[in-house]
């Protein structure tokens, strides 16, 4: 699963996000055929965008879909998904959520499972690596973003 397009992506993203000086998170959407629709990056601290969480942007950067193109889609993000994202995610009715880790930061992973999405978490190296690096290095932006 770590070798999935869309898992690819986010991670790719999420580096891009590094790489603006932003907060390291990135995510993509996949739709029921294995195609990606969107993806995109945490984009607070380069737009001064209060709701633009990598989630957000690769729904966002996928358009205004018909309601059926979000059926059985999938949501690859590197981190654990915020409240907010979490119901952008049920709104679509994404079906699936795959996180990279949730060690620096648990989201509505227990809220989604209730509301009968399939989580998985890969608890993986590269995305705990960035995340962990952001903190130390700048944790006023990330403890203005949504905070642990
Ligand atoms: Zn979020």
């Amino acid at each position: 699963m770590e070798q999935h397009p869309g898992f690819v992506a986010a991670v790719e993203e999420a580096q891009k996000g590094a790489a603006e000086g932003g907060v390291p998170i990135g995510a993509a959407l996949v739709s029921k055929d294995g195609k990606i629709l969107g993806r995109g990056h945490n984009m607070r601290a380069q737009n001064g965008s209060a709701i633009l969480h990598a989630e957000m942007s690769a729904l966002e950067n996928s358009g205004r879909l018909p309601a059926w193109a979000y059926e059985g889609a999938t949501m690859y993000t590197t981190l654990s998904p915020c409240d907010m994202c979490t119901g952008a995610c049920l709104l679509y009715k994404v079906n699936r959520v795959i996180i990279g880790e949730n060690k620096n930061f648990m989201g509505g992973e227990d809220y989604l499972r209730a509301r009968g999405k399939e989580v998985i978490v890969l608890d993986n190296e590269e995305c705990k690596h960035l995340m962990e690096k952001f903190v130390k290095e700048k944790p006023e932006l990330w403890n203005e973003d949504i905070s642990i």
